[in-house]
């Protein structure tokens, strides 16, 4: 087992590694910007190394400060956490060439699955479905044709993509062409690759993802879903597992399926395969993601299995520690994304100072965050205050314990997503279960 490990990562997950570390009796060094200086879960690591100004481009995304700092500390391993290098294979390559682990997938496979379109051709080989589509689109005439072929309404996708970023339904030829070259524009300015493929748009779909996590002796096994269908521009805002509307066989299967593509790509550590679920109970591959997701935590919270920490593990060579017939599903994990932003204006975020916080506590309450009172949040990252999780043994208990804690939680000086949770969990279609990727989209038309 490794005695140092770099977090390579700031907020929440930064915080929510180093306790990981703790549990494992190894030590942690975290690096942050000018811009998280005085960022209290700071001080938890053992050693803190300041490695650039806020802008993550000359701090959490520059590889070489990154190293430098690894390589001073004398760190054996780095985890990247999720957002800025965790998901480069080059970054992982450049840790191998100095000897650190990566606390991560293989480079091979983070670039095989990190590419959509790449992804999808391994899953067809694989025989795991994905939705109907294309390759990469060369021309307008092209796409014309797969949409037509494929039937309108199509969604437009940024291969590179993340983020929801570079990403357009068309309904027609007319709005195909626009959405075309808006969507290449997006995805060349925030991927440096603007290549786009097009996909069946699936409508009324629910997105359901499964968990994997696998070791370097050649196990991997999957912990069940998460649906994750309501979401704001495409990005998750509600969590839950299991699904309402996954039985036990369709997780057996979808899990099998998921497994499937993990070890079709030579993958090793924690990864999450996406899926729309239609209406009819078909599913289909959207993408997996190489690395821990932000909502990892239900999935600890219902399985008992410590994520990260089995990350940690894997990493150094050990063997998973949980076999795929031991997993256990209990109660219900449902995740509200607390973040500073404005629902009623697009979700624009607002991050500022924190003037008044109250951690959400109590009985079957997790609360994974950063933040206190006088905290600032900074304009250069992504605008999460934290991730408020409830565990109970049904799901009509959860909703009640997590409108208690949202009751509870005091977050001013900046807006917040709370109180369209509290709407959302007062809506009669959320508390019956009927939600699609729509519903967020729907619920401010209505308004
Ligand atoms: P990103 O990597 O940018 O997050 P994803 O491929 O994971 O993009 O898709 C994000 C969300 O966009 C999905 O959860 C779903 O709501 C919507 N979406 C993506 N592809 C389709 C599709 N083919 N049909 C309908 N909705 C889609």
């Amino acid at each position: 087992m490794f005695n140092r490990i770099l977090i390579a990562n700031r907020g929440e997950i930064a915080l929510r590694v180093i306790r990981a570390c703790q549990d494992l009796g190894i030590g942690t060094v975290c690096v942050y910007s000018e811009a998280d200086r005085d960022a209290a879960y700071l001080k938890y690591a053992d050693e803190t190394i300041c490695i650039g100004p806020g802008p993550a481009a000359k701090s959490y995304l520059d590889i070489s400060r990154i190293i430098s700092a690894a390589e001073v500390s004398d760190v054996e391993a780095i985890h990247p956490g999720y957002g800025f290098l965790s998901e480069n294979s080059h970054f992982a390559e450049v840790c191998a060439s100095c000897n650190i682990e990566f606390i991560g997938p293989p480079p091979e496979a983070t670039r095989m699955l990190g590419n959509k379109a790449r992804c999808r051709e391994l899953a067809k080989k694989a025989g795991v479905p994905t939705v109907s589509g294309s390759e990469v689109i060369d021309s307008e005439e092209k796409a014309i044709k797969v949409a037509r072929e494929v039937g309108y309404p199509v969604m437009i996708k940024a291969a590179a993509g993340g983020g929801g970023r570079g990403m357009r339904q068309a309904h027609n030829d007319v709005s195909l062409v626009s959405g075309l070259m808006s969507a290449q524009a997006e995805a060349g300015a925030a991927f440096g690759d603007a290549s786009v493929f097009i996909e069946k748009y699936i409508e009324r779909a629910r997105h359901i993802e499964i968990q994997v996590i696998g070791d370097k002796h050649g196990n991997m096994i999957h912990l069940g879903e998460r649906d994750c269908s309501l979401q704001r521009r495409h990005q998750k805002l509600v969590e839950e597992t299991p699904s309402p509307v996954v039985s036990p066989a369709l997780r057996m299967e979808m899990g099998a399926a998921a497994v499937k593509l993990a070890k079709a790509a030579g993958y090793w550590s924690a990864g999450t395969v996406e899926f729309l679920l239609d209406p009819s109970g078909k599913y289909y591959l959207i993408e997996m993601n190489t690395r821990i997701q932000v909502e990892h935590g239900i999935t600890e919270l219902v399985t008992g299995v410590d994520l990260v920490r089995e990350q940690i593990r894997v990493a150094a060579g050990e063997k998973l520690s949980i076999r795929q017939e031991d997993v256990k599903w209990t109660g219900v994990a449902i995740e509200c994304r607390i973040n500073a932003e404005d629902p009623e204006h697009n979700f624009r975020p607002c991050p500022g100072k924190i003037t008044n916080f109250f951690a959400p506590g109590g009985p079957w309450v997790r609360w994974d965050s950063h933040v206190y009172t006088g905290y600032q949040i900074p304009p250069n990252y992504d605008s999460m205050v934290g991730k408020l999780m409830v565990h109970r043994p049904t799901r009509q208990e959860a909703i009640t314990c997590m409108r208690r804690a949202l009751e509870e939680i005091v977050v001013e000086g900046v807006k917040t997503t709370i109180p369209l949770h509290m709407d959302i969990f007062g809506h009669t279609h959320f508390i019956r279960g009927q939600v699609d990727t729509n519903f967020v989209e729907g619920y401010f038309a209505k308004k």
